[in-house]
């Protein structure tokens, strides 16, 4: 993802759509639109175990970086569609091709695991399974791949450890589709919608024609130590109710000092173009801290970025407040 650059036309169109919003929502016209109204209501704990999370993270770094046209990025491939599937999903791939600006041709899987399809109201989980072929923030070997257990593995991760619960509880009817977008990581900061290509390939063509989901969560870098979640800008104006069904929820599991109460940046992300082109309101959890001078982290697109700073207390954290959250209709 991108934390800078977004096109102005994409900024422009969510600010003003932003605004109408706001403008219908609030009758007093009042530009608010902190704290949630329901901070009475008992959240139930759902079950979640952290260790399976941590492990379904470790497998995906055990193949290598994930990078796109590499062996361990298709040998991650098939361990994701077999898990899926082993998970109860019914798994459909979309495949296709990018060509980059140095005229390299890069694969490019969506893994796509869908759960009771006869359920018509569509829930998503979403999170990036590929990972950067540079360690462009780094100060050594910045030409070589990063292993991103937290930049990339750990959302994919915390998303199975859900899909496993789901399938072995009495919540199994749920109607919950979830995509793992590759090509997400091979962007360049100055070069316009270079992020995120697998997720404007998806958006474009939908595995489904007309799909929607009505409550739509994406994950990125949400395994580290001591991780810090602000309210990412574009959430707050894509869907600010469930930004704030989110903090609430984790306030409410005692998660407050992970999900904390200020507003993140901007990050071109994901579900920036899933709204764009499909209206699917989603969000994104993401590691951002704006007191810090990076925002992501230390690791972030550097080699430190491995199963070292992956944290199995802020995995419990963001899963039980993942799963309340998509539990709740
Ligand atoms: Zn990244």
């Amino acid at each position: 993802m991108d934390k800078h650059l977004m096109n102005w036309k994409t900024k422009i169109a969510l600010f003003v759509f932003g605004l109408i919003l706001l403008s219908c929502n609030n009758k007093n016209n009042q530009m608010t639109i902190e704290e949630p109204q329901d901070v009475a209501k008992v959240v139930e704990r759902p079950a979640f175990s952290a260790d399976s999370a941590y492990a379904y993270i470790e497998k995906q770094v055990s193949f290598g970086s994930r990078v796109p046209g590499t062996d361990e990025h298709y040998q991650c491939s098939l361990w994701l569609i077999e898990t899926l599937e082993r998970l109860g999903a019914k798994v459909q791939v979309q495949s296709t091709q990018f060509t980059t600006s140095d005229g390299k041709i890069l694969p490019c899987y969506n893994i796509i695991g869908s759960f009771n399809e006869e359920v018509k109201e569509r829930k998503l989980l979403a999170s990036h399974w590929d990972s950067r072929p540079w360690a462009d923030q780094d100060t050594a070997n910045q030409d070589l791949p990063i292993l991103g257990a937290n930049d990339g593995a750990s959302g994919v991760g915390v998303i199975l450890e859900i899909a496993r619960q789901i399938q072995a509880s009495a919540t199994k009817d749920q109607g919950l589709d979830i995509i793992f977008f590759d090509v997400e990581d091979y962007g360049i900061s100055n070069v316009t919608d270079s992020y995120c290509l697998g997720s404007q390939y998806w958006s474009k063509h939908p595995h489904r024609p007309n799909y929607f989901a009505y409550k739509a969560i994406l994950l990125d870098m949400v395994g580290a130590k001591n991780a810090v979640f602000a309210k990412e800008n574009n959430s707050i104006i894509i869907n600010s109710a469930l930004i704030s069904e989110m903090w609430n929820t984790a306030k409410q599991l005692g998660y407050g000092k992970y999900f904390v109460n200020k507003k993140g940046g901007s990050i071109l992300d994901d579900h920036v173009y899933v709204y764009k082109y499909t209206r699917i309101p989603m969000i994104d959890i993401i590691h951002y801290d704006p007191t810090t001078l990076s925002g992501f982290g230390d690791f972030w697109h550097t080699h430190a970025d491995n199963m070292d700073i992956i944290d199995k207390n802020t995995l419990q954290a963001v899963g039980e407040t993942v799963f309340a959250t998509i539990l709740k209709d």
